[in-house]
């Protein structure tokens, strides 16, 4: 199979741009990549369609879809076309989702065998990937809360520990040169190191720990950022930085530990190792990796003892630990219930728009446009300030920003009337990751710890999937599985394409409305002072009810 690359350029190839957007965005989670040939877009397994059949068979019937069809997806595969209306989704998806009681990891690897499913990741199936960039400002954010947490305000000159150069943990070196700091990355695949250098992600490699520790000292002396990519096993790299008697100061590792079997390379094998184990015996596999995993959240947790701001950024790694001996795994910190739960609280979280003509010209427009009339949003302008300067293209050229209830529709609407000025050259595609306010249930990740207790309630995402189908979204798609496979998340997805139109304005308006208003009710419903003061000032309707009654 050739490279996927997406079409660029003002022709169509479908019956209209709405049709032709998504045809862009799935042709652009491939482009974006890390193994397009097994249809893999990150995260090891996380998939854009079931198979090469399944991709043709989408692709064909995108291109003939009429405006008052809907394309239904399950698992990656495209099931049916439905007589709806002009005003529903183009493409409605279902990824990985497994009854609860057969929601293991055992039965997730069996149904993918058996051809029955895949892992959509949370926007690899949905064709929301956004290359590296889509987690940057989250890192970013998180790096700065830690910094306003327990540095000043300021990670210059601090020492980030991390691992994983991959689809999402690409993202560390750069945010954490974004924010001043100091980071390492420990990279077992020196594919995945040279292919972030190349992007311009990362600054420097080294395959020698000393080398590694002495360029680290030297930035923290100088007081200027660097990163570091590290070839090793992180397994093998912690434990050791800790017997050296040197703490970072912020401690993480975005590996893919959430797969035992295809994701965590286990300390004493090469990626290639790993793959050949994976077909003789993976039950060994993914025993040697969780017992690496031990090791490597052992010595997470000695840091954090000693003094080192130690988190879990999303990819399961303590409940790994956990099955694998070490009980006191959850003493670390997850990402969102450390730093980044006001946000969400509010419905801030991250907002994307990718450019459908493939100029870069138009996101800088877009940039322009933040940067003139969102002034008081410091959030948004710093970020974008600094991603004019940092962050490369990738793929169709698209920006990620954290915005909130009201200010993602402003945005999206002055977007549309770009559009149709002609001030941007073509259509711009609105979506968000699916670790959104309203939109996840993940109680190892997203939902961990929420103040009411409600961690595994997934009925909040399947309300948003809903809600966004009546609010007239072009795409919608409900997800399972997440990190460990099994039963361990539920997400929803959405896109909505500004093609110009007046129509679209009803579209953004409604469907980006409802989809921060759900986000914010949410969080109000498990008791966050945050929630309530938004829905004060934004006049959204939420019922009062006697809290928490049987
Ligand atoms: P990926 O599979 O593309 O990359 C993982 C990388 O880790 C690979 O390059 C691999 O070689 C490396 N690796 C594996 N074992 C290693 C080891 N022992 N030592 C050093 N390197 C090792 O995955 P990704 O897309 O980068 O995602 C990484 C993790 O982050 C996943 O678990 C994913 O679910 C999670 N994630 C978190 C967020 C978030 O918002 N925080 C978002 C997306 C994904």
């Amino acid at each position: 199979m050739d490279r996927i690359v997406a079409a660029r350029g003002a022709e169509l190839r479908c019956k209209g741009w709405r049709q032709e957007a998504l045809l862009r965005m799935l042709e652009n989670v491939l482009e974006n990549g890390e193994n397009p040939k097994e249809l893999t877009v990150y995260a090891a397994l996380a998939k854009a369609a079931r198979n090469w059949g399944s991709y043709h068979a989408i692709v064909e019937t995108l291109r003939n879809l009429e405006e008052n069809e809907t394309l239904v997806i399950q698992s990656g595969k495209p099931i049916g076309i439905m007589r709806t209306h002009k005003f529903a989704p183009l493409v409605l998806m279902a990824n990985c989702n497994i009854v609860g009681k057969w929601a293991t990891s055992d039965n997730f690897y069996k149904y993918q065998e058996q051809g029955l499913i895949i892992w959509g990741g949370l926007t690899a199936a949905a064709w929301q990937y956004i290359g590296s960039q889509g987690v940057i400002q989250g890192t970013y954010e998180i790096f700065q809360s830690i910094a306003r947490m327990h540095f000043g305000g300021d990670l210059t000159g601090k020492f980030i520990l991390t691992a994983g150069l991959g689809g999402m943990g690409g993202a560390q070196p750069l945010a954490g040169v974004m924010a001043n700091g100091i980071i390492l990355c420990v990279e077992v695949n020196e594919a995945r190191i040279d292919k972030r250098i190349e992007v311009g992600y990362l600054q420097k490699k080294t395959a020698n720990l000393d080398e590694a520790l002495a360029w680290v000292k030297e930035a923290a002396d100088d007081r200027r950022s660097l990163s570091v990519g590290l070839l090793g096993n992180a397994a093998d790299v912690y434990p050791e930085i800790l017997r050296r008697g040197i703490v970072p100061d912020v401690v993480t590792d975005q590996t893919s530990a959430h797969d035992l079997v295809y994701g965590y390379i286990p300390s004493g094998y090469s990626p290639e190792e790993a793959a050949d184990m994976r077909k003789r015996d993976p039950r060994k596999l993914q025993d040697d990796a969780g017992a690496s995993i031990a090791r490597e959240v052992g010595a997470m947790l000695e840091f954090q003892r000693q003094g080192a701001v130690v988190f879990d950024n999303g990819n399961n790694i303590r409940t790994q630990a956990s099955q694998y001996g070490v009980p006191d795994a959850f003493e670390i910190v997850v990402f969102t219930e450390g730093f980044l739960r006001p946000l969400f609280a509010k419905a801030i979280g991250p907002f994307r728009w990718v450019a459908l003509s493939g100029n870069p010209r138009d996101i800088e427009t877009i940039d322009d446009y933040i940067l003139e009339e969102f002034k008081d949003n410091e959030i948004a302008t710093n970020w974008i300030r600094l991603a004019k300067q940092y962050v490369p293209v990738e793929g169709l050229p698209a920006r990620i920003g954290w915005f909130g209830h009201g200010d993602r529709t402003k945005l999206a609407l002055a977007v549309n009337e770009m559009v149709r000025s002609g001030k941007l050259s073509g259509p711009v595609a609105f979506s968000r990751d699916h670790l959104d306010a309203g939109a996840m249930a993940h109680p190892n990740i997203m939902t961990e710890n929420m103040k009411d207790g409600s961690d595994a309630i997934s009925d909040w995402p399947l309300l948003n999937a809903m809600l966004s189908c009546s609010s007239m979204a072009d795409l919608v798609a409900i997800h399972s599985g997440g990190g460990g496979y099994s039963g361990y998340m539920t997400s929803a997805g959405i896109t909505i394409v500004a093609d110009g139109s007046a129509e679209t304005d009803i579209r953004l308006q409604t469907a980006l409305d409802n989809d921060t208003s759900i986000g914010v009710l949410r969080y109000a419903d498990a008791g966050y002072e945050e929630s309530f003061e938004e829905i004060r000032d934004k006049g959204i309707r939420r019922i009062e009810t006697e809290q928490k009654q049987r």
